[in-house]
């Protein structure tokens, strides 16, 4: 039995979503042209888009697909940006949390780098929660240069829920517009948008059981936004190129149906995250969770730990090798031999920061895999803190 214990990189597929895919696949037609097929699919986008909308409270205009989660967050932080810029020259600074996801961090900083922006990383607290009392008074101080916040709904390293409805009070007081990243957030917690007050809202299909390469922007009537791309004029304008109509359905389905077991399946997660967390403290009593330890302010699927004096990649290798299936923090950052931003700026030291792993449960999770875990952990960090030894100097 292999244990994948790695769903906020990517949860299998739903199987409804998969059989939409599958049955729009093979049916042709491009949801622009005008003929009778080309009409069907439009249907067929049109009807994902209400259907999507609905599920996250929000209007079928406010939805505009994408390419996933990565474009989400671009469309958003650039589009924000240039759209603000341009009303007003002053609106150069971006303020972004520094636990942000690279799809967002690295927008803000590409922006900086090309176009003027300056990008002012909001400090969280040991937990990974950034502080809306900071971003007031930063806000207060001059609201007319700053273009956008944005700040993630909750963190896809550490799994901390942030205080987006104060961020969006704080930003909204100076009429400064507000992006959520909500991959990690939606099918885990409750994701109303037109409740949360935020302006724009990024979502990934392959996060909750639909396809990988499928995505949407809720976008509050009335925001201006500045596309990334130009072209056919499909999606408002805001992201022209022809409208796959099966991954919109598929996404529609997966979101749908991730909306609806949530609660039931929240309760199931944390249960057994709760589990795995007090089965790997057993074996290894000096691992330490990092994150919010109140389950209300933690994603209940996740459960990240470090563990001293071993290497993170090191344990996901040996960890493999015995068929159970994890990460050291964030997928896209895989393979780079640095310590995750997000536990740095939460304050934990360098070295501690290099024996991280992060457990990530989700709908295809069981009892038996958490118990591969708790039965592989106990050999693995033993000799992970061996090799660790070995190659100590490699740091120094
Ligand atoms: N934002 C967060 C918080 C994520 O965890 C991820 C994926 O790891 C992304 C954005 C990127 O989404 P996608 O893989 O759909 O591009």
């Amino acid at each position: 039995m292999t244990a994948y214990l790695d769903h906020a990189a990517t949860t299998p597929m739903l199987a409804e979503s998969a059989r939409a895919m599958v049955d729009e696949l093979t049916t042709t037609g491009n949801p622009s042209s005008l003929h009778t097929s080309g009409r069907r699919a439009r249907r067929v986008v049109e009807e994902a888009r209400e259907r999507l909308g609905a599920a996250l409270g929000a209007a079928a205009g406010e939805v505009v697909l994408t390419g996933g989660g990565t474009e989400a967050d671009n469309l958003a932080v650039k589009g924000l940006y240039w759209a603000r810029r341009t009303q007003d020259p002053r609106r150069r600074r971006i303020a972004v949390s520094a636990v942000e996801h690279h799809a967002v961090l690295d927008a803000a900083r590409w922006l900086a780098d090309h176009d003027g922006a300056e990008v002012v990383l909001l400090e969280v607290d040991g937990l990974g929660r950034v502080r809306p009392e900071a971003l007031a008074e930063l806000l207060a101080a001059d609201p007319a240069t700053v273009a956008l916040v944005s700040v993630m709904w909750a963190n896809n390293e550490v799994g901390t829920v942030q205080p987006v409805e104060q961020v969006v009070a704080a930003a909204h007081a100076h009429g400064i517009p507000v992006h959520t990243d909500a991959v990690q957030a939606l099918g885990h917690l409750p994701v109303d948008f037109a409740r949360s007050g935020v302006d724009c809202l990024s979502l990934s299909g392959h996060k909750v059981g639909g396809p990988v390469g499928t995505g949407a922007l809720l976008l509050r009537r009335g925001t201006d936004l500045a596309p990334l791309l130009h072209g056919g004029g499909q999606e408002r304008g805001l992201r022209p190129g022809t409208m796959s109509a099966a991954g919109a359905r598929a996404l529609a389905v997966a979101v749908d149906g991730a909306v609806r077991a949530r609660a039931g399946e929240a309760t199931r997660l944390a249960e057994l995250r709760d589990a795995l967390v007090a089965k790997v403290q057993a074996v290894v009593p000096d691992a330490v969770l990092r994150g919010d330890p109140d389950p209300a302010g933690r994603l209940p699927g996740n459960a990240h730990l470090t563990f001293p004096g071993c290497e993170g990649d090191s344990l996901l290798y040996l960890l493999d090798a015995r068929g159970v299936e994890c990460s050291t923090g964030s997928a896209c950052r895989a393979g780079v031999p640095e310590p995750s931003h997000v536990l740095l700026a939460m304050g934990v030291d360098e070295p501690e920061a290099r024996g991280a792993l992060r457990f990530s449960l989700g709908h295809t999770s069981t009892g038996a895999e958490v118990g591969a875990v708790a039965g592989a952990i106990g050999p693995v960090v033993e000799r992970a803190r061996r090799a660790g030894l070995v190659s100590s100097t490699r740091w120094a």
